[in-house]
């Protein structure tokens, strides 16, 4: 497979898209003009001008499917961030359906239009020209740095730019790791390491982020069968996988979940699903069905950053749901707040009351793991205990955290 690149060149002079072929995508200029020619049907042809730095090109093609309306060649040297059809489609997927007909019916008017002139009037003074009216709605939003990240990010996904860190859970009693949460890095080869909060909005918004989550699941069953390999005695131990609704809007998320354990001969169990609350909010379809499914399989479900959504609890029996990770706000303000104190002794009842684990995440300090040991809460992840590691780092901490047995 040909690796994708961030950015498209083309020499002064040369055909960047043809009339009448159909077209697999559209172009955001960063750099160089373009000129824009129409041929009409008596065979002469009509100049639409040229574009610059900061307009779009090709978009027609990609929202209906059409061929080419127009031939467009490069004037300089032009450097050119590729729109595919397919990131647009992704894109369009969860858009309001509103947004998505009138696009539509807009440009169908439009290429009604194009159709039927046969001559340009020019502009009256006063009037913004089309390329700058698609500059100013392009510096508006911050469309340009979004195409540009979700482009590097293809290029991360495939050169092999991202990698896993784990973070333990222990058990407070034991001292003894239960298991631990896989967190995305990117090895960014200019910018470092990047943190996951600077781009998987960004992988959510333009839907790679279901090609990340897979490849974030075969590299945890493949860390497993290493770890196994060094530590067979530790098959219980698990990991958790964070998942976006953007994951479970996919048809196909269950069949290509089973088919990665499948190739990796990992057992289900060993695999834990992390959701958000809010994506239980959200409400995609299926929801209910796939994470029903998982657990047929024998994964866990695990809701993260409990507590955050203000939802109702009722979610709680209508979804299959294994574990509840307090979120990190409550466990650091419990000592100083009554009434967090409360929400977290309410929380943890749900243990009893429903048989649901309960995990308290980010305990920074030792005073937290001592309350929480007092509540009751035995299972907790945080940087008291020890920040996300390395793989290469995990056998050295779990040599000490859970020796082998001779
Ligand atoms: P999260 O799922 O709530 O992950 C826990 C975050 O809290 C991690 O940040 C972790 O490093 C941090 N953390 C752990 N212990 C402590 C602590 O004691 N104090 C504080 N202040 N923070 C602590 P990280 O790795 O930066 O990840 C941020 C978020 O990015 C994650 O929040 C998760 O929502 C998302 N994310 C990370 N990896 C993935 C992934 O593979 N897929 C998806 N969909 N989302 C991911
Ligand atoms: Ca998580
Ligand atoms: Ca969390």
């Amino acid at each position: 497979m040909e690796t994708p690149k961030a950015e498209k060149l083309f020499k002064a002079g040369e055909v960047i898209m043809s009339q009448g072929e159909m077209g697999s995508c559209a172009y955001f200029i960063q750099e160089g003009r373009v000129r824009i020619v129409v041929e009409k049907a008596d065979g002469s042809f009509l100049d639409m001008g040229t574009r610059g730095p900061g307009s779009i090109i090709g978009e027609m093609a990609i929202v209906d499917n059409q061929p080419r309306s127009a031939t467009i060649e490069s004037l300089e040297n032009c450097t050119l961030l590729e729109i595919t059809k397919e990131d647009f489609a992704r894109s369009v997927k969860g858009a309001n359906p509103i947004v998505r007909l009138i696009s539509q019916v807009i440009l169908m008017r439009y290429r009604d239009i194009l159709r039927r002139s046969h001559t340009l009037t020019e502009d009256g003074p006063g009037c913004p020209s089309p390329e700058d009216s698609e500059r100013a709605y392009a510096e508006q939003t911050n469309v340009v740095e979004s195409i540009k990240l979700a482009n590097e990010f293809k290029v991360a996904i495939a050169a092999k730019q991202l990698i896993l860190h784990y973070q333990p859970i222990y058990s407070i009693s034991t001292g003894q790791v239960l298991g631990f949460e896989a967190l995305m890095r990117w090895q960014h080869p200019q910018r470092g390491l990047v943190p996951p909060d600077e781009f998987i909005p960004m992988a959510e918004d333009s839907g790679l982020i279901i090609e990340a989550c897979r490849w974030a699941l075969g590299e945890v069953c493949e860390m497993l069968a290493r770890l196994d390999a060094v530590r067979p005695d530790l098959k219980d131990l698990y990991v958790s996988v964070n998942f976006s609704a953007t994951d479970f809007e996919e048809s196909n998320f269950l069949e290509a979940f089973s088919e990665i354990l499948q190739r990796n001969n990992t057992p289900a169990k060993r695999i834990h699903i992390e959701i958000t609350e809010r994506l239980l909010l959200k409400k995609p379809k299926n929801v209910k069905e796939t994470l029903d499914n998982c657990r047929k399989l024998g994964m866990k479900v695990v809701i993260d950053d409990f507590g955050t959504g203000y939802s109702s609890l009722s979610y709680l029996h209508q979804y299959p749901i294994d574990t509840l990770k307090i979120d990190r706000s409550f466990i650091h303000n419990m000592r100083s707040d009554k009434a967090v104190l409360g929400l977290v002794k309410s929380i943890l009842t749900l243990r009893e009351n429903m048989n649901i684990d309960i995990v308290a995440e980010g305990v920074e300090e030792l005073e937290e793991a001592q309350l929480l040991s007092q509540l009751n809460c035995d299972s907790a992840q945080g940087y008291y205990f020890s920040r996300p590691i390395s793989e290469n780092a995990l056998s050295a901490l779990l040599e000490k955290s859970n020796p082998p047995r001779h």
